[in-house]
């Protein structure tokens, strides 16, 4: 005689984490971030090639990368709690 199949519990699927259009969860806020903060960034790096004589823009553009670098790395340890999507 083979034992009666015990019901297997429903897995819930595996978290997959998408980006949503109308979240406010912390990890969709900070990637509503990066264009914004690049631009700012940019902006400022522009101004610092105009207005600091030393300085050429040649010198600076790895900031951009770090910036970029940087909000990336926050938005991946950003809590997805309360992400809709
Ligand atoms: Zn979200």
């Amino acid at each position: 005689m083979s034992e009666p199949a015990t019901p297997t519990p429903e897995l819930p699927p595996a978290y997959k984490y998408r980006g949503g259009g109308a979240c406010s969860c912390a990890r969709c806020r900070c990637r509503g971030l990066l264009w914004p903060v690049l631009l700012i960034t940019l902006g400022g790096l522009f101004m610092v090639d105009q207005f600091v004589p030393r300085v050429d823009f040649s010198d600076l553009w790895p900031v951009i990368l770090i910036v970029v670098g940087v909000v990336k790395l926050i938005e991946s340890t950003a809590s997805t709690e309360g992400h809709r999507g």
